[in-house]
């Protein structure tokens, strides 16, 4: 099934007058890969919304724009995905405060106030995956975070120590980033954890580790190094890959060869997603019919 697909000019000419009726928009650039709407469109059919969602190309210079457009033509909300997440919390007028420590905001609720509203649905989708993949509480496990001086890794670390770790070791091939966030996670009057359980690595070392989230990009593309020496891995590790494009990284068929437990990104798409439905449109979420919708998506990308 195609999704629809607009640029702004289309918005402006397309929105007023579309059957169902435009409630929700992914605010990207690029944006025409996102699989927002499969997620989003069977779960408000399962709340008998007549309402759709749809992608919306928006460059960098035009996301304030883009952003008033949407309000006026009656939007609940919108998500917001590369590059606009910075802007995205600085455009909001309140800021869930998880949100800010995560430094970044990927939904925003228009409030009937006219107010605009931003939440982070990244890191709590993450933990919601992990804890659903593994079957076990985020809390008390050491977990490595490997790309932790990116969007994603970043996101994954402070998720990890707001939700109560027992140790946090961060990996990052350019060392200045994780520094940076090392202080930012153990220094002052909100630091998050005590630096004695934090460690900065250049290389991964899976020995102090009982949880390994990939959140680097490598093992998307077949020929990419790998980061994790399969050697490493024993079957009490939780082996976690962001990516699920391709849905097994050479990282996770390694540690699932080496007997760990291993799970792939879909589940925090899937957990993100239904975080930002609840932002908009509160309980029941239909889990169910997104994940559906998800799986379906890629049955049909098969296919193609
Ligand atoms: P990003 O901000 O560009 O960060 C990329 C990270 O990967 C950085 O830490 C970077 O290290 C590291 N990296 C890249 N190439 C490397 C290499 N050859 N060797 C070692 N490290 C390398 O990207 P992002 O937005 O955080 O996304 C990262 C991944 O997570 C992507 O695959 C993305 O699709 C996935 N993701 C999945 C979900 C989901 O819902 N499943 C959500 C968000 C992101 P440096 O700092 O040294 O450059």
């Amino acid at each position: 099934m195609a999704f629809p697909f607009f640029t702004l000019e289309d918005a402006a000419r397309s929105f007023p007058g579309a059957v169902p009726p435009v409630k929700l928009a992914v605010l990207g650039d690029p944006v025409a890969h996102s699989r927002s709407p499969q997620l989003h469109n069977p779960a408000l059919r399962a709340r008998g919304f007549d309402a759709q969602y749809v992608r919306l190309a928006v460059p960098p210079a035009r996301f304030r724009e883009a952003l008033a457009r949407c309000r006026e033509a009656g939007l609940a909300g919108v998500n917001c995905t590369i590059p606009h997440k910075f802007a995205a919390l600085e455009v909001a007028d309140d800021v869930d405060p998880p949100a800010r420590r995560l430094g970044a905001v990927n939904t925003l609720v228009f409030r009937d106030d006219g107010r605009l509203a931003g939440f982070n649905t990244d890191g709590p989708g993450l933990q919601r995956a992990l804890e659903e993949t593994f079957a076990i509480p985020l809390a008390g496990l050491r977990v490595l975070v490997l790309g932790a001086g990116g969007g994603a890794g970043r996101a994954a670390a402070v998720q990890c120590a707001l939700a109560g770790c027992a140790r946090l070791i961060l990996v990052n091939r350019t060392r200045e980033k994780i520094e940076a966030l090392a202080t930012e996670l153990t220094v002052g009057a909100d630091a998050l954890l005590p630096a004695a359980r934090l460690t900065l690595q250049a290389t991964p070392d899976l020995c102090e580790a009982d949880l390994v989230i990939n959140a680097t990009s490598v093992g998307m593309k077949p020929d990419d190094p790998t980061l994790v020496d399969p050697a490493q891995w024993e079957p009490r590790h939780l082996a976690y890959d962001m990516i699920y494009s391709p849905p097994e990284t050479p990282l996770l068929a390694a540690a699932r060869a080496a007997g760990a437990h291993v799970g792939n990104g879909l589940s925090m798409l899937l957990h993100q997603g239904a975080a930002s439905f609840a932002h908009w449109f509160g309980d029941p979420v239909p889990l169910e019919e997104m994940r559906r919708g998800l799986q379906e998506s890629f049955t049909s990308q098969a296919e193609d």
